[in-house]
């Protein structure tokens, strides 16, 4: 037989793996301790921070999707940045940055950065001028999360780790939008990958979760060791459910990228929508780079409205289906005001400069009947701009 694809690796890790009663789902650990066989002569695992069975399941899917050397898994998507910084960025280091990434990497980044631990310079990295000159200086790590959040704007990945190697830097993508069935950073030439995991891949908004995945064993262990020792490893229950999370992974894209794009075709020209953000649309600045890194154009969709805050009020007003709620990925549809919620932690100047207005919206569409979502958003649109509708 010929070599299982990365898929099939994934999604049937640790199946019938249980020698003692032959369950076909690996049974769950929670023991938080396991006996030795003697003084100094321990089994695989000894103490669940350290190491767990339930735990290595699901990096173990994760190092097979994502094509690295092994996978450390953590307990949310910001202990994935948190252990990354700590492991990779030594005191006095240079950190260049995503100016749009997730807002609470940005709080992370930006009070490590005020206390003096690295210099940080936050630039569009989506901008292959803007990367190149913060990268023509030596640079410790660079952190790129793409597509970004909310606007969508798309790096070069190969470019800029290209450009990141030939500063000295260690190059990290934060995957989480895309997952690697849709993305692949370390072929593409990243050295790290970071998920929140409580999104797409765990899949049903029930557990917070993250991971951090490497091209390099020693880069691996290293991070192992900063997990352990920051005690940010993840609990085996929220790793379980994780891994039944990821197990449905590629069937739930496959719907969630098509909902998104019916969608996305309702928004699309009508007179209320000032712009629209979605990778997948032919006048995206990044169209043509987005198709070749990116298997397909995903579900988040942002929308700015014409008319500001109170469109996006009138839009909200009884909006079935999609709940006003923060993180996506999961099975239902939610909607966000990045502004006010995702993206408050960051400073209205920083809010400007990555481009978040008052006006706008995130989506995230999920796996509701493709026509039941299409008639709330053109009622939606309706609310904002009645007259827009008989134009459309
Ligand atoms: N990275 C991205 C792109 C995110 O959207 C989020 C959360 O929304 C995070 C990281 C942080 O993940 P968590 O909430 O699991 O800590």
């Amino acid at each position: 037989m010929t070599s299982l694809s990365r898929w099939t690796r994934a999604t049937t890790a640790g199946l019938a793996s249980d020698s003692g009663r032959g369950s076909v789902i690996p049974p769950l650990y929670l023991s938080t301790n396991y006996t030795f066989h003697a003084p100094g002569e321990s089994r695989e695992h000894d103490y669940s921070r350290s190491g767990n069975p339930t735990r290595d399941v699901l990096a173990d899917a994760l190092t097979a999707l994502e094509d690295g050397a092994g996978a450390v898994i953590v307990g949310s998507g910001m202990a994935a940045a948190s252990v990354t910084l700590e492991a990779l960025v030594l005191d006095g280091g240079r950190v260049v940055a995503a100016h749009d990434a997730y807002g609470g990497t940005w709080r992370l980044l930006d009070v490590l950065a005020r206390r003096g631990r690295f210099e940080l310079d936050l630039v569009d990295l989506s901008d292959p001028a803007a990367a190149a000159a913060a990268l023509a200086a030596p640079a410790t790590l660079v952190w790129i999360e793409t597509p970004s959040n909310p606007l969508l704007r798309i790096t070069d990945i190969e470019e800029v780790a290209r450009l990141g190697h030939a500063a000295g830097a260690q190059v990290v993508v934060d995957n989480t939008f895309c997952t690697p069935l849709i993305q692949q950073p370390l072929a593409l030439g990243a050295d790290v990958v970071i998920h929140s995991t409580t999104k797409f891949i765990a899949g049903h908004s029930d557990v917070v979760g993250g991971a951090i995945v490497a091209k390099d064993a020693d880069v691996v262990a290293e991070l192992a060791w900063w997990a352990n020792t920051l005690g940010a490893t993840a609990g085996a229950f929220d790793s379980y459910l994780t891994m039944r999370g990821l197990r449905s992974l590629e069937a739930r894209l496959r719907i969630h990228d098509e909902n998104a794009q019916a969608v996305v075709d309702a928004f699309d020209g009508h007179p209320a929508v000032r712009a629209l953000h979605y990778p997948g649309l032919p006048d995206h600045p990044q169209y043509e780079l987005a198709r070749r890194q990116m298997r397909s154009q995903g579900s988040i969709v942002t929308v700015d409205f014409a008319g500001g805050r109170p469109a996006v009020d009138r839009f909200l007003d009884g909006l079935p289906i999609f709940h006003l709620a923060e993180s996506l990925g999961g099975t239902e549809s939610l909607v966000c005001h990045p502004a006010t919620m995702t993206h408050a932690a960051m400073s209205a100047p920083a809010q400007r400069a990555a481009g978040i207005t008052d006006g706008m919206l995130r989506l995230s569409v999920g796996l509701e009947s493709l026509d039941d979502l299409v008639a709330v958003i053109v009622e939606g649109l309706e609310r904002v701009d009645p007259a827009g509708g008989l134009d459309a």
